[in-house]
């Protein structure tokens, strides 16, 4: 496997490999890899000829309430699940060389990243801006056929696909489920942070998605958001929101509404924010397509 810390190396390799060198598919990554990122990079060494790992803590995508300094990073650790995923090559560039001085270009998409996430209590649209820069940085220098997203970051996955079509970048863009610890807990970095007191409160995101969806299924969509907010409320979490949304506009769905959806939801727990999401069918009945 080899790492490579430069725009000029990653530009070089890439060159190697073409013509005819087969299909490159690129897993972006922050680092602190979890079996979430590993899910990623085995569909992508299933499906390309060559990997491409990214691992940079991206600092344009921080706002203020989320100290970049307090992320947690473990390169030497990452580069073991690298390796043992099979990656071709780690891509881990320092900030000065992503944003050298002088740099002054963004990447924005609107609208997307207004709602959720994007708005005053979640991380805001600049994070989402930071994530569309350098995602477009890291498509451009990789160039890679096919790029893989986390379900579990549902927006951002939207936001991508969005920058992709409106930009025409000629990437696939390949957004795969959410991995789970077996009690229902979405893997994300940030639960380290979590004390264990807290991790035991913040399974109600999941315990509320899932109960959302179960009582959907035979009372329908408003009941089953009713359900799963209480599902939070009883485990003393206020949910800046609980929602029914579109997967790809994110606009609110209605009941009665058909076709795929996703339930989102979004609370702190202690201090630590936590985000989490389910895929439902809203046909009637509505089912799960987890
Ligand atoms: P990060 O390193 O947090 O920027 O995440 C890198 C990629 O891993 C993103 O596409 C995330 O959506 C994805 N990811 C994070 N957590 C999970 C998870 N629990 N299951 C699947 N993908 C995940």
């Amino acid at each position: 496997m080899k790492v490579l810390r430069t725009p000029t190396e990653i530009h070089a390799w890439r060159d190697s490999v073409r013509p005819g060198g087969g299909t490159v598919g690129l897993v972006p990554t922050m680092g602190s890899l979890h079996a979430g990122h590993v899910s990623l990079l085995a569909e992508a060494r299933r499906a390309n000829d060559l990997v491409v790992m990214s691992l940079f803590v991206n600092p344009t995508q921080f706002g203020s309430r989320d100290d970049l300094s307090k992320y947690p990073r473990n390169e030497r650790g990452d580069l073991e699940v690298a390796t043992e995923a099979g990656v071709d090559v780690v891509y881990a560039p320092t900030p000065d060389l992503v944003y050298p001085a002088g740099f002054s270009s963004r990447v924005e998409v609107r609208e997307l990243t207004e709602v959720l996430e994007g708005d005053d209590r979640g991380r805001g649209p600049e994070h989402f801006a930071g994530v569309t820069t350098v995602v477009a940085k890291l498509f451009n220098a990789i160039d890679p056929d096919r790029a893989y997203f986390g379900r579990k970051d549902a927006q951002q996955a939207a936001v991508i696909k969005r920058m992709v079509t409106d930009l025409e970048f000629r990437q696939e863009v390949v957004v795969l489920p959410t991995v789970r610890e077996t009690d229902g807990l979405a893997l994300s970095s940030r639960n380290s942070r979590l004390s264990p007191a807290e991790r035991e409160r913040a399974l109600a995101l999941s315990a509320g998605l899932f109960e959302a969806e179960r009582v959907a299924e035979t009372a329908g969509i408003d009941a089953g958001l009713t359900a799963g907010r209480r599902v939070l409320t009883d485990a003393g979490i206020e949910p800046e929101y609980f929602e029914l949304r579109d997967p790809d506009t994110l606009e609110p769905i209605a009941e009665g509404a058909r076709g795929p959806a996703m339930i989102v939801v979004a609370a702190r727990v202690g201090g630590v924010r936590l985000i989490d999401n389910v895929l439902i069918e809203t046909n009637q009945p509505a089912r799960s397509i987890r």
